[in-house]
Parts: C-alpha cells; structure tokens; sequence
C-alpha cells in the first residue's frame, strides 16, 4: 500500500545538479550561491535586504536579538505555532507572552493581541499559519501605536501573498523570517532567512550570524574584524544556498498546484477546515482539518497508510513554559479548542490527481 506523509520535498535533476555544480567549485560555504540566494529572495519578496541562514529558528533568534529584545521585554506570538516561534522570544531572556487564535484562521487575533500590551513589550511575532498571512495592517497599527517591532514567522508561508504585497516583502513589519527545512514549500535540507527594508536591521542581523564581527570601512581591505556583540555562527552553506536557488524557481507551480489540492479537498471533503480571508492569497503549507476523536482518527489513518501530523500542541501547555511563566490550560481557550480537533491531511505539489482521491478514499473510510 501507497503510504503517504503530510508534507514531502520536490526534488527535480535541475535541483540535483545545481547542488552538484558548487560542489565542483570553489566554495562550499560564504560563497557566490549565499549571495544569489539572498537576492532572489530579494526578488522575489520585494525586500530590500536578505540574511540567509542555518535554519528558522537561527532566523528568528537574531531577529528577535536584532529588534533589541532582552530580559525584563515581553514579545507576543501565537499559541498555535511550532516551540521557535516562542524559544526565539526566550533565547534572548525576554518573556513569550500568547495571543489567542481566531478560530476561522488559526492565525494569531489582533483583538487579542490588543489585550496582551503592556509596557514591556517590545515586540510582536505573529505567525502565518498553514501559510495564511496573519491581518498585518492591524498587526502593523498597534505596533505602531505602541512603537513595538514586528517580526513575521513565515516559516509556512513562503509564495504568500497579503494583499497586493508577498510575505516578506516587510511592508507591514520590521522582519520576515521562511524556514526552508524539508516540510516547508520550498527546500535547503535545512535552512532559513530573515528580510526586512531597514539597513541598520540588515547590519546587526549580517553581524549575528558570524559570532558579531564587523568588517567595515579599512578593516575591509585587511584581515582585520572586530567583535562588538555577542553573535553566532549561523551560516548557511553554498550547497544549501544553490538548492534554494533552484527551488524558488519553481515555487509558483508550487503554490498553484498548493492552491488546486487544497479546493479539491475543500469540495470533496466535507470536513471543517480553515477560511481563507479577502485579504489572503496563500501559498498553502498545511491543510488542517477539524475531527471529533482526534486520537482514534490519527491511529485509524495511520493503519490506512496516512501518516498525519498535529500541528500543533499550543506552545503555553509545554512543561516547560509552564514550569518557567506559570502558563497553564485554560490560559488560551480558542487555541485549546482547535488543538482538540486539528489533524493536517498530506499536501504537497507531487501528489497527484489520482493520489488525492486515493486519500480522500481512505479518509471517508475511517469517517
Ligand atoms: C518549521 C517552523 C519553524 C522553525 O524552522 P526551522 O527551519 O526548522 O528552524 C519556526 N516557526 C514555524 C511556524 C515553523 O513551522
């Protein structure tokens, strides 16, 4: 029996080659693939500037270290979202607060949001869940109004669009961060970047990612460097760098057939599932439905030959923050709410026609 996952990489020989060539090259690692990457996500964005990275969550800690975070700063994210989201928020001492979800979206809720102000915070991270754009021109008015930073965790939403702008364009925020890891629409093996419009952001984020070394003005010309903050090694190589050249090449077809997958299933499944607002044209990552019996349905499509995933257990329940911040259930009911029903169906662009009515064949069969 077929078994089929909920998300899967699309590797073509173009693909394949791309990453054979650098390695006949010079450069394996702060090489030409490093640049052209950054610039065609520039490109492709509509940013100004591009670092690219290890992974996401490498992304988010520099940006939330960038946007001046630290401890005594609260920064405000969603409940329902992958632990990096929140940890980039915790790595720099300043404390993860959640915003409730709207329920229609799975998106963190501006209204909520609102709420969660206070005088500590420093910085918002909404997420783009399952790829749907959060409400940025809210999102982008209290931040205004409270002069906070905005960071997008649009690790599901690259080929996105808000509006008439794409994600990661940072027309409404500070920083755009996409994951590039495997299940995500576009792939690295592992690997991420941070965008964003300002210079003074694209220094320090460039400094972060070397251990916080400089190379300015004469020192250009010498082996000189200085070391003026705390930083990483976040690099990303050139064999990661010219797969995601040649992967962002196709994200379009990506994305339409994303969008083909997700009515198919919208029409010939009658599940509840996520809304699409007037303001979204999503590159779908995930498609989550909403199932009584979570449990006995993840094991019955699991013996059906469907492995799906939960996406996912609302950060705030983790021991761990509510060892540290004293969250508990209860805290956040909406995410609570969709966290006991939410299972995510295979979606990714090679599945075909005749793939998707298999799994649709199986699901209504352990219905
Ligand atoms: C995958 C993911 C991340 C982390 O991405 P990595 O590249 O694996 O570090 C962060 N946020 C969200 C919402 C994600 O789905």
């Amino acid at each position: 029996m077929k078994t089929y996952g909920y998300g899967h990489q699309s590797i073509t020989e173009a693909d394949i080659e791309s990453v054979v060539e650098v390695l006949r090259g010079d450069y394996l690692t702060c090489g030409p693939a490093v640049r052209a990457f950054e610039q065609a996500i520039c490109a492709y964005t509509g940013a100004k500037y591009c670092v690219a990275v290890a992974n996401a969550t490498a992304g988010l800690h520099i940006a939330a270290l960038a946007a001046g975070l630290g401890t005594g700063d609260e920064a405000i994210t969603s409940p329902i979202t992958f632990l990096s989201s929140a940890n980039c928020i915790a790595f720099t001492g300043a404390k993860p607060v959640f915003a409730d979800i709207d329920a229609h979206t799975a998106d963190i809720d501006p209204d909520e949001i609102e709420k969660r102000i206070t005088s500590r915070t420093k910085a918002l991270v909404p997420v783009h869940f399952a790829g749907q754009s959060c409400d940025m021109k809210r999102i982008a008015t209290l931040a205004k109004c409270h002069g906070i930073k905005v960071i997008e965790d649009a690790a599901h939403a690259i080929g996105s669009d808000y509006g008439d702008t794409k994600v990661g364009s940072c027309a409404y925020s500070d920083m755009t961060v996409f994951s590039f890891h495997p299940v995500k629409t576009i792939t690295t093996g592992e690997g991420g970047a941070v965008t964003t419009n300002d210079p003074d952001l694209y220094a320090k984020l460039c400094a972060l990612r070397a251990h916080g070394t400089h190379k300015d003005g004469e020192m250009a010309h010498t082996w000189e460097y200085e070391m003026r903050e705390l930083g990483y090694n976040y690099r990303i190589t050139d064999l990661q760098c010219a797969l995601g050249v040649s992967q962002l090449k196709r994200l379009n077809e990506f994305k339409r057939r994303r969008r083909e997958i997700v009515s198919y299933y919208n029409e010939n499944l009658a599940l509840p599932h996520l809304e699409e607002m007037p303001y979204s044209n999503a590159c779908f990552h995930l498609y989550p439905v909403l199932v009584e019996n979570r449990r006995e349905f993840y094991f019955k499509a699991r013996a059906a030959g469907l492995n799906l995933q939960v996406h996912y257990i609302p950060v705030h329940t983790q021991p761990y923050y509510r060892a540290t911040y004293g969250y508990k259930p209860g805290d956040y009911p909406k995410a609570e709410a969709y966290y006991a029903k939410c299972i995510s169906l295979p979606l990714y662009p090679s599945l075909t026609d005749d793939d998707l009515s298999e799994i649709i064949r199986r699901i209504k069969g352990i219905l």
